[in-house]
């Protein structure tokens, strides 16, 4: 690849300059970010295995479009990461486990097709909680992921593997999936954009499931531009996902031109309480710079939000329960090699194969979903959850928007919060309530720590208000001189 274009800072908009004036093709670009993935990724561990061989593929195609003056697509040439939960059609997919350790996906999820066909060049897979359960990339069986900010702290999780290799620059964006937390929370510890779009704005279908009621497919990008294209690209309805939505997807870049006077601001005021006062201060300070763009800012009251934890752990363990129940040893990859019959097969190929967290969730799911307990606990957590969705649709009734931090604190040392899932589950608290709500969200850089570390800005808004979500973070973007 020729100079001018250092890959670790790339975007969208330059990928796209840089082929239309022949600076370098798709394929000198696909090859030269696998070369620099590669290369890097001993540092953090973000990829589990790249596929140089699709990634080759694709860019050729771009660059055949190119030579036919064809249009190309808007992620033309533009090197992807995919979180491993996302099937892709003949390469590895693990899902973070060693159940599926070997498991070649026999097709490809709709977020990828899209992908693809929009011009996007899949370079490989990156690493993640096992079956997405976690907030730290610690529970992978495939080792832990490095936050590049800061290599002895976790990147967040998930998705801390497509969080990681957007902040290192070995991909200019990548597909995450937020069940709780797992795409905004990532980019907040590695200062990068996430986005939860509305739950059924993307398919979910190849996507590995977690919590099917809450699980969502969406993009990281190191800005908000990119992470709306992005967006565009892989939203909307798709007839093999029955809960994908209809409503038409609009251009979400169109939006962005940092006008964002008038728009209404609530800050709840439960989400300020006890904040670590550093990422306290740095997320004020962002409100008080869409002040000043013109935003109108108020106090408004979620009430609900301090049982969002409890009913958040209870939905997920249950669907998670259900969902996890199809590894048996029979079907996918892992078995356990010596058992005397199938019962025993079924038991040793579970017992070795999940790791600790999922089944920590297997039994609390199994639990809460059995006689006599479904009431107690599935059924209530289900009525907080309707309570939580609908302290969003008041509020949005007073309101655009909601700010928000995404976490209590900024990305935390590796092993710090392993041995404390509660610690570590607590931690999920400003990310699970949208999940919840099914309402999109997403993460957007708003400064760093005194020692260096990123803190993300939550912006929430109500269904399908994505492009109005993208405004707003685009203007706290423009603001800090980052767009
Ligand atoms: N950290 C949350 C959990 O462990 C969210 C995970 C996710 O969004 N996939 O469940």
């Amino acid at each position: 690849m020729s100079a001018g274009a250092d890959i670790r800072s790339l975007t969208i908009r330059q990928v796209k300059e840089g082929l239309a004036a022949g600076r370098f093709s798709a394929v000198e670009l696909a090859r030269e970010a696998l070369r620099f993935a590669e290369a890097e990724n001993p540092k953090t561990n973000a990829y589990l295995h790249f596929c140089p061989e699709r990634a080759l593929a694709a860019a050729r195609r771009v660059d055949e479009k190119l030579a036919r003056g064809e249009d190309l697509g808007p992620l033309a040439g533009v090197p992807v990461a995919v979180k491993d939960v996302i099937l892709t059609q003949g390469v590895r997919t693990t899902a973070g486990s060693k159940l599926l350790a070997n498991y070649i996906a026999p097709y490809d999820a709709t977020a990828v097709i899209r992908l693809e066909q929009a011009g996007g060049v899949i370079l490989g897979k990156t690493n993640c909680d096992e079956f997405a359960m976690g907030s730290s990339t610690e529970n992978s069986a495939f080792g832990p992921v490095r936050n590049p900010v800061a290599l002895d702290r976790v990147p967040g999780g998930s998705s801390g593997g497509s969080g990681a290799s957007v902040a290192q620059g070995t991909a200019v964006v990548a597909l995450g999936s937020d069940t709780g937390g797992s795409i905004r929370q990532p980019a907040s510890f590695c200062g990068v954009v996430g986005v939860t779009p509305t739950y059924g704005r993307v398919s979910r279908y190849g996507l590995i499931a977690f919590a099917s009621s809450l699980d969502h497919i969406g993009p990281l990008a190191r800005n908000v531009h990119d992470a709306a294209l992005l967006l565009g690209v892989i939203a909307g309805r798709d007839a093999s996902d029955a809960t994908s939505a209809f409503a038409p997807v609009p251009d979400y870049t169109a939006l962005l031109d940092g006008n964002v006077r008038g728009a209404r601001i609530g800050l709840p005021k439960e989400y300020f309480r006890g904040l670590a006062s550093e990422t306290g201060d740095l997320i004020l300070a962002g409100v008080e710079r869409l002040k000043q763009l013109g935003c109108e800012v108020r106090e408004i009251s979620l009430p609900h939000t301090e049982y969002a934890i409890g009913a958040y752990y209870i939905i997920c363990t249950a669907e998670a329960s259900s969902n996890l129940a199809r590894y048996d040893g029979v079907r996918y990859t892992y078995r356990s090699p010596a058992s005397a019959t199938l019962s025993d097969m079924y038991r040793n190929t579970r017992g070795e194969g999940f790791g600790a967290e999922c089944k920590r969730r297997i039994m609390l799911g199994t639990y809460v979903l059995s006689a006599g307990y479904y009431d107690a606990y599935y059924l209530k957590a289900q009525r907080v959850r309707n309570l939580i969705a609908r302290d969003f649709s008041e509020a949005f009734k007073q309101v655009d928007v909601i700010l928000t931090p995404v976490s209590p604190f900024p990305a935390f040392k590796l092993g710090e919060k392993l041995d404390d899932p509660l610690e570590m589950y607590l931690s999920d608290i400003y990310t699970i309530t949208g999940s919840l709500a099914g309402i999109p969200c997403m993460s957007v850089p708003c400064g760093n720590t005194a020692a260096g570390l990123p803190v993300g800005l939550q912006i929430l808004t109500n269904h399908f208000n994505e492009a109005g979500m993208f405004r707003l973070a685009d203007a706290l973007e423009r603001s800090a001189g980052r767009s």
